[in-house]
């Protein structure tokens, strides 16, 4: 099997997200307790790739009401999304005309006749018809469940191109404030100081720095982060140019949801665990994929199905258990599902 490498912003991102687990919240003397819980308790749900049409940032980490977070795990695994969402919130403890009980959506309310019939398919809310009428009623009240969002951006390499057009993101994400907290993190050079501190970043941007060396190899472990500068809280329930309070509250309500329903380890969906040259290697107290092809970690863009070394596995790999278990590409699949359920359920 090759050797993980962190050269590509993906495994960089990837060990981070780990990280992130295992060590959630970072301060000047250390992190969370390693249970997939923050030092204080807090539960925690790292994702990756997430957040807005204009801003997708490279880690979210969700920090949750441990009581609102149990709650929110009665309403199932799946992500609740935005056109259920009002539904569900708003869906009355008693039974009610749909339009009596939910808030005007701002388009036709025939759309939101279909979202009734697909919460109530997924055993979000009771539906019901009175005449010739929907009326609806809550199941279970939704949950304030979300206390901090923390956006983190990766660089591994933080050349001056990399820093400039980072810079400008970081910027952005510090005026909308969308995250209650800004981070940076990059690959630590053992400079005396870190480039990173001599760039022009917003200060309210906190900066991380990542060893993921160890004498072994390439690792990920509780310890592998320094924090170099910690980062400001910023003002969520205040509106921005870009949003006003309750739409930086519905949209981080979203994000919050899309976070919990995704986790990090999706890449089993836009990846191809199912060809014969997927593999994944350990990496400390991770795991990370490795293409046999490329004898190196294969990017998420690389890994699809325009790959021209792409090869289905053979079908005699899967004759123990085919086709109910799958051969090792549905192995890996559900290695990293049950343990995106299991970072769910901590
Ligand atoms: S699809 Fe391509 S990049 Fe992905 S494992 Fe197969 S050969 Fe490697």
């Amino acid at each position: 099997m090759p050797t993980p490498t962190v050269g590509s912003e993906f495994s960089f991102e990837l060990l981070v997200c780990r990280w992130a687990e295992l060590d959630w919240r970072p301060t000047e003397a250390g992190g969370g307790d390693a249970s997939g819980a923050s030092a204080d308790g807090t539960p925690v749900i790292v994702s990756r790739q997430l957040g807005t049409q204009r801003r997708r940032w490279d880690t979210i980490v969700i920090e949750c009401d441990p009581a609102g977070f149990a709650a929110r795990r009665s309403f199932g695994d799946r992500a609740i999304d935005g056109d259920l969402l009002p539904i569900v919130r708003h869906a009355p403890a008693e039974w009610a005309y749909y339009r009596d009980a939910l808030p005007d959506p701002g388009y036709p309310w025939r759309y939101v006749r279909e979202a009734i019939h697909r919460a109530a398919s997924r055993g979000l809310v009771d539906e019901r018809k009175s005449g010739n009428r929907i009326e609806i009623r809550r199941k279970r009240p939704y949950p304030d469940w979300v206390e901090r969002i923390v956006a983190v951006e990766n660089k591994p390499d933080l050349d001056a191109s990399a820093a400039a057009a980072l810079s400008d993101q970081l910027e952005h994400d510090v005026e909308t404030a969308l995250a209650d907290e800004v981070w940076l993190a990059t690959g630590r050079t053992g400079d005396r100081v870190e480039p990173a501190l001599l760039r022009q970043f917003p200060v309210e941007a906190g900066v991380l720095t990542f060893d993921f060396g160890t004498a072994d190899g390439v690792g990920v472990g509780a310890d592998a982060a320094t924090v170099d500068w910690l980062p400001s809280e910023l003002e969520v329930g205040a509106p921005s140019d870009q949003f006003d309070a309750e739409e930086k509250a519905r949209r981080r309500r979203l994000i919050a949801e899309r976070a919990y329903g995704k986790g990090w380890r999706s890449i089993t969906e836009t990846m191809r665990p199912d060809c014969r040259k997927f593999e994944v290697a350990r990496a400390g107290r991770g795991v990370v994929p490795v293409c046999g092809a490329k004898g190196r970690c294969q990017t998420e863009s690389e890994c699809g199905s325009r790959c021209d070394s792409f090869e289905p596995e053979p079908p005699q790999w899967r004759t123990k258990g085919w086709p109910i278990e799958g051969g090792p590409g549905q192995g890996v699949r559900t290695l990293l599902e049950r343990r995106r359920e299991r970072a769910r359920d901590r």
